[in-house]
């Protein structure tokens, strides 16, 4: 119980942004993800979030790993409570801090003083424990430049706190602060990552998977739900919006020149999840496309399926290549499940010689034959919706 996390926050100071209501997400945000790990005191103070739990048995384990992957927070350490008094504070860093002391070279103490009714000055505090921390390991050379170690005492007004330098944290913005949009999640390496760098920048995410059984299993599927429920833990609990997909694709093979089914098909997925847009009052539309990896990821290509909604479509992965894709896969814990071999709706139509450059003329003209509003309605209106 005398153990705490500290969690530095991140971008707002230097945005300007409302630092209320980053604050509000942040510790709404942390409140949430803490839940079933026990009971836990979350406020802010001075750009610094405190976890504290209030029970025997809270996980900190747990929760230290859950706030590692907190969007809005740039750095987190684990504290130590003790009395305030000069000689607690010198043993508690003794005790707390001593594989660090044993392995650093160099050192120097940092101390805060909130309560101003310490006897000591900060610079006192310092100086006392770190020249009491130098006698006792001889091999630590002061360095108040570089050191390899910094120690942190903080004096506030309920407890002293003792802790050591910050580990990075997840970076980024809260999630829910820059509003909500639809991800097009597919069961590939790049849509995960997209939305993982999306939610970073504090937007809330909704899924979206066309799903075209029985072309594609319902292991398929279920591998789907399983990176939107790997992504949870960044992005908070999520809508996955199974939308029926079988029925366009045969439409499609059916009526319109094989060459030009992949982009067909991709307009047909930006107009459903516009409308699934709509509904969850979402204001843009996040695709997992990288220029030049496959035939429909030309230029052209991505103007003709952005010509059918008026939504901003977000790209976040345009410019990477694929290894930097793969690196943030690996990271974010979804390259193994996006590598499991499931067949995909994309590949299953794939025709033998994509158009690479789509002419939007040509789209059109393909499109007259079809009942574009009534193929999107019937799609909308069997969606499955699947909390995870
Ligand atoms: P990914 O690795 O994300 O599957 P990809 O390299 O396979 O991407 P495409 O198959 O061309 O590329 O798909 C481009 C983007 O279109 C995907 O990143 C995803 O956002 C979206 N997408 C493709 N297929 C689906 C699907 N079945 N359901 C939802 N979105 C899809
Ligand atoms: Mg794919």
């Amino acid at each position: 119980m005398d153990e705490i996390i500290l969690l530095k926050l991140g971008e707002l100071v230097l945005k300007g942004l409302n630092r209320r209501s980053f604050e509000d997400k942040l510790i709404a945000n942390a409140r949430r993800r803490l839940k079933d790990l026990g009971k836990f005191r979350v406020y802010t103070k001075q750009s610094t979030m405190y976890v504290e739990p209030q029970e025997e048995h809270c996980d900190l384990e747990g929760a230290w790993t859950a706030m590692t992957r907190l969007f809005g927070v740039v750095g987190l350490s684990r504290a130590r409570a003790c009395n305030k008094t000069a000689d607690a504070i010198l043993e508690t860093a003794k005790e707390y801090l001593g594989e660090k002391l044993q392995t650093a070279k160099t050192f120097k103490v940092e101390s805060k003083r909130a309560d101003k009714t310490f006897p000591m000055t900060s610079i006192q505090l310092s100086q006392y424990v770190g020249g009491e921390l130098h006698d006792m390991y001889p091999h630590l050379q002061v360095d108040v430049h570089h050191p390899e170690l910094t120690i942190h005492l903080e004096v506030r007004d309920y407890a002293a706190y003792v802790h050591a330098d910050p580990e990075p944290g997840a970076g980024g913005l809260p999630v829910g602060i820059g509003g909500r949009a639809v991800s097009l999640l597919s069961g590939g390496i790049d849509s995960p990552v997209a939305s993982w760098m999306i939610a970073k920048r504090g937007i809330a995410l909704e899924m979206v998977h066309f799903f075209s059984y029985p072309y594609t299993s319902l292991e398929a599927k279920e591998k789907v739900l399983d990176l939107a429920r790997l992504l949870t833990p960044w992005c908070g609990h999520m809508m996955v919006h199974v939308v029926p997909f079988t029925e366009i694709q045969e439409e499609l093979r059916r009526s319109c020149p094989e060459e030009l089914f992949t982009v067909l098909m991709r307009r047909f997925m930006m107009r459903i999840a516009e409308r699934v847009a709509q509904r969850c009052d979402a204001g843009a539309i996040v695709t997992g496309e990288s220029l030049g990896q496959v035939a429909s990821q030309t230029m052209e290509a991505m103007r003709a399926t952005t010509a059918v909604c008026s939504l901003p479509v977000l790209r976040p992965v345009v410019g990477m290549d694929k290894e930097e894709i793969v690196r943030v896969a690996r990271k974010i814990g979804t390259f193994d499940t996006s590598i499991l071999p499931y067949e995909d709706c994309c590949t299953v139509f794939t025709p033998r010689h994509p158009r690479l450059r789509p002419l939007p003329g040509e789209l059109e003209a393909a499109e007259a034959a079809l009942d574009i509003e009534g193929l999107v309605q019937a799609a909308v209106e069997h969606i499955e919706r699947v909390r995870v």
